[in-house]
């Protein structure tokens, strides 16, 4: 077969370009095909935890991801992938715009998608108040009030985010206190512009064109609703997994990927790397995602020898 790839790696996050550095490293046959490069590190306006780099935007460390793939001329096709079958032990990849790759061998890295809320009127408003990335548009609430939902790591960076420009933020949690890391808790605590409401949660969105309230479930301090102009959901995520679903990869009961020590998964020739993966529970990091996407490619080399 002509054009038959080792390894075809599905999405371009940290995960599966870490994995490209190394494919070209052991001279492996490969493409990285990915809707969008650099994935969800598009999200963070601020990292500071990511190995020699004190402090770098997303988007700064998606570009130096870029010039490091583009300096070694390796392939990579901006795309979305549809499908993907395994036929007679080889791999077929079907992308949006009729292409058809075919490999050895695949690395799913797909990462996760925002999780919604669920909320009575939250799919009416998405755009028009309610959002899923403060980084992408804490821009458009300057002076205006607004509330974080969530109590992880992505949501409280959101907090921080929107209470450098907008007039106040509110961050609901359904618990007692947050799941954040202690230097960011530490962080909101010096905010004045700042409202914890814990133990609660959003039972509707409510506005004319645009948000301008949300009802909460239990009173907080006598109000059960509070007059808002943007929510911004900030709930986690959950696997990119349907697109590869006929490969029947084990998954753990939240739809992550199984995997063991070298991120094979239990069907021959299908790696799987990055926060699709269960290995590190909910532990999901740049540097996790290109650890494993470097130890994959390694181990893909290996098998091929
Ligand atoms: C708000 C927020 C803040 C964060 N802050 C930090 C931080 O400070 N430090 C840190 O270490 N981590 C942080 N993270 C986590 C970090 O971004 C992830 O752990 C990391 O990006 C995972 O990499 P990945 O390659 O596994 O997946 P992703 O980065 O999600 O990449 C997935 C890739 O798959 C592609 N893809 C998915 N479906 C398809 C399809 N059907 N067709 C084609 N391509 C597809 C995507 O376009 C993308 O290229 C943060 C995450 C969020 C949401």
């Amino acid at each position: 077969m002509d054009n038959l790839y080792d390894l075809i790696i599905l999405g371009s996050g940290p995960a599966g370009v870490s994995a490209a550095i190394y494919a070209e490293r052991y001279n492996l046959k490969s493409i990285m095909v990915g809707e969008l490069f650099g994935g969800t590190v598009m999200y963070p306006h601020k990292i500071t935890n990511f190995t020699s780099y004190p402090e770098i935007s997303g988007i700064e460390l998606i570009n130096n991801m870029k010039k490091h793939i583009d300096s070694m001329n390796y392939k990579v096709i901006e795309d979305q992938i549809v499908k993907v079958e395994k036929k007679d032990n080889i791999f077929n990849v079907y992308l949006r715009n009729g292409l058809i790759l075919n490999g050895k061998n695949i690395l799913i890295a797909l990462g996760t998608f925002r999780r919604k809320l669920n909320a009575k009127g939250e799919d009416k408003f998405v755009g028009k108040g309610v959002h899923y990335c403060a980084i992408c548009d804490a821009v458009f609430y300057k002076n205006k009030d607004v509330v974080v939902v969530g109590s992880g790591d992505g949501a409280s960076m959101a907090v921080l985010l929107l209470a450098s420009t907008s007039r106040k933020v509110y961050q609901i949690i359904r618990g007692e206190v947050l799941k954040t890391a202690p230097d960011t808790v530490e962080k909101l605590d010096k905010l004045t512009n700042y409202v914890l409401i814990n133990n609660n949660e959003i039972s509707e969105i409510a506005g004319d064109n645009f948000v301008n309230k949300i009802v909460l479930k239990e009173e907080f301090e006598g109000l059960k609703e509070i007059d808002i102009n943007g929510v911004f959901i900030e709930i986690g995520g959950a696997p990119n997994s349907a697109i590869i679903n006929d490969l029947n990869v084990e998954i753990d009961n939240q739809g992550y990927m199984q995997v063991d020590n070298f991120l094979r998964t239990n069907i021959e020739g299908v790696w799987a790397a990055g926060d699709i993966t269960n290995i590190h529970g909910d532990f999901k990091q740049i540097i996790n995602a290109c650890s494993q996407g470097a130890v994959a490619a390694h181990d893909v080399y290996k098998r091929l020898k």
